[in-house]
């Protein structure tokens, strides 16, 4: 089934942002001939610059809250009648508010710390290109607690960026996992590390020196 040019889904009216308040919407685009859809929340869409919340593809919605919910394949009229709404938390969990009052939460990158264990690297400053916008990763920190990285797109006026958010960990985690070692090593990533492009879809390429490039597409 082509889900690509359906209006109303079974997200429509059900997300909200957890950063700001706004609800999130549906947004079609194309990059390199192949179209993606995503969910973002309304102030990235009608500003493009006011909210850095994290974006999710509607594939992941859809495999996310089967997973949520138990299903072995994501079916919308199931997920209609037992989902109230969905708020994207700011760290990118979602938490799943269902219609007999009880609430799931479905955490964003298993691979995520917990909230106390924060990162802050300086290598990746430069390095991470966004595929959608061409702008560079720049560095949030957040409150003590969280540090991301988003596409300074985002705050550009005349740009509309809507690609995903990382957390310093995540990218320390991914980059040593593409460069086989077990655990993050600055120097390494220095000298292995010529750029990473971010896709829309979450996907992360790492372009090393010499010319090899490695595709991590994201859980
Ligand atoms: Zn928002
Ligand atoms: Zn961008």
């Amino acid at each position: 089934m082509d889900t690509l040019f359906r209006r109303v889904t079974p997200f429509t009216g059900k997300m909200k942002c957890g950063v700001c308040g706004q609800p999130f919407t549906r947004k079609k685009g194309t990059i390199r001939g192949k179209t993606y859809v995503h969910w973002i929340c309304r102030s990235q869409k009608e500003t493009g610059m006011s909210c850095t919340s994290v974006n999710f593809s509607e594939e992941e919605l859809e495999r996310i809250s089967a997973r949520t919910l138990g299903m072995d394949e994501f079916d919308g009229a199931v997920f209609e009648k037992a989902v109230r709404g969905i708020t994207v938390m700011e760290n990118g969990d979602l938490e799943f508010h269902l219609t007999g009052g009880e609430t799931k939460v479905w955490k964003n990158l298993h691979l995520d710390p917990p909230r106390h264990i924060a990162t802050v690297t300086d290598c990746f400053q430069g390095k991470i290109r966004c595929a959608a916008c061409g702008n560079t990763y720049h560095r949030v920190n957040g409150a003590g607690k969280w540090v991301y990285w988003y596409c300074i797109g985002k705050k550009r006026k005349n740009v509309e960026c809507h690609n995903p958010n990382y957390t310093d960990y995540k990218l320390r985690q991914v980059s040593a996992h593409m460069m086989g070692l077990e655990e993050f090593d600055e120097a390494e990533f220095e000298k292995q590390i010529e750029e990473i492009t971010a896709f829309p879809d979450g996907s992360l390429e790492f372009n090393f020196y010499g010319g090899r490039k490695e595709r991590w597409q994201r859980a």
